[in-house]
């Protein structure tokens, strides 16, 4: 078999063979093929797709790249659940310490930033001393003791998805529907979930872009579920406004805390209240307006914030260790009006910009930079308001982009 030929039988619209498959993408793992045509063949299947043989076919690929966690030994349902990105996501960790408070068993296993999106692995990394790396044995006694834990994709879960994320990543390659798919559900299947919560994310901050793009991705995340006999539920939710109000990994910490001791009230609030009681719904079997009472008096009695300090605990975190830069740069609005509107997409990139992201695989994350967005969509704007707060690298000089023109201001 060569590797040209699937390039190009795929960069011509064919359906590969589970066997083109399996060896274009065994033997870039196995270091056989360079980076370059694998970024090659993962450029064709963005332009011209995948049907669902394929879809299947490469996601028992990248399953069989790994072990298949056995979760058996956890007592009660076991809910996953998974975003499929956005500028200022932060709702894993708000979603995991509201439902674990509940008796939901929450095995999280999650990961790094991608293109102008963050991750939920490189977030909690900013927690002094939070280890990302459990071994199997740590992950299932945390999941029975406490309820939940947050793991970054062990090298033999779905190991594939790691090395291929970490490509499509520095070559333009995240857009695909069909790859993104068989990226989460591969790691959904792989680590055993009884039920699997995925928050389908449209718009411009998002990777889909359009509610056709996001039934798409709905349609085919689903078909993989059912073949694999595992319940998904799906939720598609906007993602044209960052969401929150930080940015960046350390800020957003900070920001889940507020969160979590019900300091905030916010379009983020109410989707992680939403994402949480869908999954109490389905793991308890309680109906949807009993599952939304228990997640208000969760977090209203202070029951979720406990339960995230003692996940944040369990896995040797410091949160009185978090840092944020103190160099700031603000913005100020040179208008009056409304915002009606913000760039998602330009705010994750000047974060990425300010070193809260990698552009290379290499590069290392700045945690304490980032955004605070002091004015968001619906609030009223006088000129000369503070419209948000950059935090620079310490010793950074100010930068000169145009900040706020991310802003429509009407
Ligand atoms: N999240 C993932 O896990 N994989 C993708 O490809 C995109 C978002």
């Amino acid at each position: 078999m060569s590797i040209v030929d699937i390039i190009n039988k795929k960069r011509l619209g064919n359906e590969l063979s589970y066997e083109e498959l399996d060896y274009a993408f065994n033997s870039y793992y196995h270091e056989e093929i360079p980076d370059y045509q694998m970024s090659s063949l993962l450029m064709a299947i963005c332009l011209k797709g995948m049907n669902d043989k394929e879809i299947l076919d490469l996601t028992e690929i990248f399953i069989n790249s790994g072990d298949k966690l056995d979760l058996s030994m956890i007592d009660g349902i076991t809910v996953d659940k998974h975003s499929t990105g956005g500028v200022g996501d932060k709702t894993t960790l708000i979603v995991a310490s509201i439902a674990a408070s509940l008796g939901v068993k929450v095995p999280k296993m999650s990961g790094r930033g991608l293109g102008h999106t963050g991750g939920t692995i490189d977030k909690l990394e900013s927690i002094p001393g939070f280890r990302v790396n459990l071994s199997e044995e740590e992950f299932i006694n945390q999941l029975n003791t406490v309820g939940a834990a947050v793991i970054s994709q062990t090298a033999n879960l779905a190991p594939m998805d790691k090395k291929i994320y970490a490509l499509r990543d520095v070559t333009g390659t995240v857009e695909s529907i069909p790859l993104i798919a068989v990226s989460i559900m591969s790691k959904k299947i792989a680590s055993g979930a009884d039920k699997i919560v995925l928050d389908v994310k449209v718009g411009n901050g998002a990777l889909l872009k359009n509610d056709k793009e996001a039934k798409e991705a709905e349609r085919i995340m689903k078909m993989i579920g059912d073949h694999y006999n595992k319940q998904v539920e799906i939720m598609i939710t906007y993602m044209d406004i960052p969401l929150g109000i930080a940015i960046g990994n350390s800020l957003e910490i900070l920001e889940v805390i507020r969160i979590l001791k019900n300091e905030e009230n916010n379009y983020l609030v109410a989707l992680s209240k939403a994402l949480a009681s869908k999954m109490v719904e389905i793991a308890l079997g309680v109906d949807e307006i009993k599952s939304k009472k228990m997640v208000e008096e969760s977090l209203n009695s202070g029951k979720a914030y406990e339960k995230f300090k003692e996940i944040i605990k369990a896995q040797g975190g410091d949160l009185d260790g978090i840092k944020v830069s103190t160099n700031t740069q603000e913005i100020y609005s040179n208008q009056s009006g409304k915002v009606v509107s913000m760039d998602a997409y330009s705010f994750g990139k000047l974060s990425l910009d300010l070193g809260g992201g990698r552009i290379t695989k290499e590069d290392k994350i700045d945690n304490t930079v980032g955004i605070i967005l002091n004015k968001k969509v619906g609030d009223e704007v006088e000129k000369g308001d503070l419209l948000c707060t950059l935090y620079l690298k310490e010793g950074a000089s100010k930068i000169d982009t145009d900040v706020e023109s991310f802003y429509k201001i009407k």
